[in-house]
């Protein structure tokens, strides 16, 4: 069985072992689990390669899109653009703040497409909020243009992205606000939950530096209603370890990849559109196939492993019933929706198995 993804060749090698070992026994030997000197010294090292002036802890992807959009201050009811095949997740935090997310379509490389997105503006628009989808960046050039001309806050939900560029700037520096999740599997995961806010807007940082520790302002006053939305310090500590092995995973899953789209030949198969001025940090690989349950059977068969990224979009998934869409709203995302598959692509996948995945997909007969 060739898996869809294995975690456990990530942290297994005995240097990262080690020397993540070593990062949670001195936390322990420093008992300073909470907001200490880890949870800075991350703060800083990915604000700093992000090129953003200031990073916050916080503890996971969704918290930071809704504490993140909370701080703007806006109005109950005010719309948020966001593109409709993200990962729930991203409308999640707009909902959570009683704003109302209004979907736009992708285009072909599965990032919103910035030609829909102003005829989705009304008076009641107050930010655009994109998904680097899969972990490719988006097309920041044309989005910026709109959300200038708009005076529209520009957020960017880069949980899948880290640190894919557009034009030769990391993503996370466009927006006003940047969203990173660590979990697990991301391209740059904890060993648990984990997230951050990026801003270079000096009264926001201060305001999420307040909402992520109950809305305190000094120890015993509070000055909003805030969360406890704090990044652990040992997860901390293991992501200051997991970024200088960043380049490293990263390499080896972009040279999986660049081995599927030049030896995956075949004609039933659509694989990733890849924009010229854009990297990719292959969080998914994901293939498109018009016939996809006779294609996932045949996945079985050769015991491939895949996942489906995603089964249901968010407008027509039960939690999201009350924004009243239905089938049929977003053509093109309720196809991509059925026709998706991600292969497997993760750091240690062997040569061998590589070699079985294209050649059973060139194989593959979709009639
Ligand atoms: C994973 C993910 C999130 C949520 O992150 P968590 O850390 O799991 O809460 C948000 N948006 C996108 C696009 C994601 O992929």
């Amino acid at each position: 069985m060739i898996s869809f993804n294995r975690l456990d060749l990530l942290h297994n090698e005995v240097k990262i072992k080690s020397e993540i070992l070593d990062a949670v026994e001195r936390s322990i030997t420093k008992s300073e689990f909470i907001l200490g000197t880890e949870v800075q010294k991350f703060e800083n090292n990915f604000s700093v390669l992000s090129g953003v002036k200031y990073g916050i802890g916080i503890d996971n992807g969704l918290n930071a899109i809704s504490i993140g959009i909370n701080a703007l201050g806006l109005n109950p009811g005010d719309e948020i653009i966001v593109q409709a095949n993200t990962y729930i997740a991203t409308i999640l935090g707009v909902v959570r703040n009683h704003l109302k997310p209004v979907l736009v379509e992708p285009d072909y490389t599965y990032n919103i497409d910035p030609l829909k997105i102003e005829e989705k503006i009304t008076s009641k628009t107050k930010a655009v909020l994109i998904t680097h989808l899969y972990g490719q960046a988006s097309n920041m050039d044309a989005i910026s243009v709109i959300t200038k001309r708009h005076g529209l806050y520009l957020m960017e939900d880069c949980a899948q992205a880290h640190f894919s560029t557009w034009k030769g700037k990391v993503i996370g520096s466009f927006g006003v606000l940047s969203f990173f999740s660590f979990y697990p599997s991301k391209p740059l995961g904890a060993l648990g939950d984990a997230g951050l806010i990026l801003t270079d807007n000096e009264q926001l940082r201060d305001k999420i530096i307040s909402l992520r520790n109950y809305g305190k302002v000094d120890k015993y006053n509070h000055k909003v209603i805030g969360f406890n939305a704090r990044l652990d310090e040992v997860q901390a500590a293991i992501l200051n370890v997991k970024l200088n092995y960043f380049n490293l995973h990263n390499s080896y899953r972009t040279n999986i990849a660049i081995r599927y789209l030049n030896e995956i030949r075949n004609e039933f198969i659509s694989l990733p559109l890849l924009n010229d001025h854009a990297t990719h940090v292959w969080h998914l690989f994901v293939v498109r196939v018009e016939k996809r349950e006779m294609f996932l059977n045949y996945l079985r068969e050769n015991k491939i492993g895949f996942e489906i990224h995603y089964p249901i979009p968010p407008h027509l998934d039960e939690a999201l019933n009350f924004l009243g869409h239905r089938s049929g709203d977003f053509p093109l995302t309720e196809k991509f929706s059925n026709q998706v598959v991600s292969l497997p692509l993760y750091y240690g996948m062997t040569e061998s198995d590589v070699n079985t995945v294209i050649y059973k997909l060139n194989e593959y007969i979709g009639v």
